[in-house]
């Protein structure tokens, strides 16, 4: 296939795309037009937990597909309940509302913390945030992420995001107010460039907000479904939140996202939330395949496993190139380049048929499928070395 065969001036321009369209997927790898292959270490933005295509993903699809697709969120379905089920068994939380992609899961947060703060706490409705947080492209979650050069987007905002500064426990003190209702915060902030909060403060954020009768929201969008090597990045703390989002690895690759409280969080009353594609069987049948696979302990471990090698192949690039630092949990991991090199690095990379991430100017992102093998992540580390060498040499 040739690329001006395809009708592409019919989408609207939101990205910068690179001249290329994938056509077929498998594992950690994909297939361009031109028949090319790919080593994904970005899969889809850490969404293909069980890499492309795999198995128990197609058999559930086409299994449910020829059983149920959607007999409206009105009423109840078997695959959505099942999965509920399996994420209330393994978590702290008690509920799962269904959405179908995590920005629509932390809007549903929100609300929730909104209505349980007008409930509550006499109408209180502000959500602390973190400088450099990412939770979506609604105009609530653009107004409670604080991405650079969103701040005078599609302006005016959702009001009642303060801002405080990720692992300074006084900032977000300082913010506490008598219309707070909670705080929202990611294990690790994916977008910002793979930057972990730490667990002392994380659990200094949960003795905060118990203390002062607040909510404690964590977005695992980018960080459940294993990807740090626990089923959920907040396990590493040993914290337990009130409300949690799940969206990206949940569905393996399909659009579903989860919004997950406690019981006594639990006050939408019919009417207040909902949505056409909510909770169809087709996408929590699929979520129900990623769950079963990933929740084995056996599985975690592996990620784990395949997380310290990965991370110490970028260790011995970092120290071979003199870049910075590198960061993470499990398969959510990052290097540092200590200058702006990252597009060009990606570029070079894709010349070579490497795929890697860089959300920031001067850092690359790894977020390989949590079933990557040893031989992909040393294959990855070779082409990455020589991109590496090329984005470096003075005249690139
Ligand atoms: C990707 C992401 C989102 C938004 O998810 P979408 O499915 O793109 O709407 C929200 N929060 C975090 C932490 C994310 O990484």
């Amino acid at each position: 296939m040739q690329l001006e065969d395809l009708p592409l001036g019919a989408l609207m321009e939101v990205a910068a795309r690179p001249p290329l369209a994938f056509v077929r997927g498998e594992g950690s790898w994909l297939w361009d037009h031109t028949g090319r292959r790919h080593l994904d270490f970005v899969q889809g933005w850490a969404v293909n937990a069980l890499g492309h295509s795999p198995r128990a993903i197609v058999d559930a699809l086409a299994a449910q597909a020829a059983r149920l697709i959607n007999p409206s969120p009105a009423f109840w379905n078997e695959p959505s309940a099942r999965l509920a089920e399996m994420i209330v068994r393994r978590s702290s939380l008690d509920r799962v509302f269904f959405a179908n992609s995590g920005a629509e899961a932390n809007e549903g947060a929100i609300k929730l913390a909104r209505k349980w703060g007008a409930r509550n706490r006499g109408g209180a409705y502000e959500i602390i945030t973190f400088e450099n947080a990412f939770h979506g492209r609604t105009l609530a979650t653009m107004s409670a992420s604080a991405k650079a050069g969103w701040d005078r987007l599609f302006e005016p905002k959702v009001p009642g995001f303060p801002k405080a500064r990720l692992n300074e426990f006084a900032s977000v003190e300082a913010l506490i107010g008598e219309r707070t209702v909670g705080v929202m915060v990611e294990p690790i902030q994916g977008e910002a460039g793979v930057v972990p909060a730490d667990d002392e403060f994380l659990r200094a954020l949960r003795a905060l907000t118990r203390e002062r009768g607040l909510l404690l929201i964590v977005d695992e969008v980018q960080t459940g479904m294993g990807r740090t090597g626990r089923l959920w990045g907040h396990e590493w703390a040993g914290i337990e939140p009130d409300i949690m989002t799940l969206g990206k690895g949940i569905g393996g690759g399909v659009p579903l996202a989860a919004l997950c409280a406690r019981e006594a969080v639990c006050c939408f009353e019919p009417g207040d939330q909902g949505g056409t594609f909510n909770g169809n069987p087709l996408m929590t049948a699929v979520g129900a395949a990623v769950m079963a696979t990933v929740s084995d302990p056996a599985f975690l471990d592996r990620v784990g496993q395949a997380g310290a090698r990965l991370a110490s192949r970028l260790r011995e690039l970092s120290a071979k190139h003199r870049l910075g630092e590198v960061r993470g949990r499990g398969l959510l991991l990052a290097m540092d380049l200590g200058r702006e090199v990252g597009p060009k690095t990606v570029e070079l990379a894709r010349e070579r048929g490497l795929l890697v991430n860089s959300p920031r100017p001067a850092t690359l992102r790894f977020m390989p499928a949590l079933t990557v093998t040893d031989d992909e992540i040393d294959g990855m580390a070779a082409l990455l070395d020589e991109s590496l060498a090329a984005a470096l040499r003075p005249d690139a």
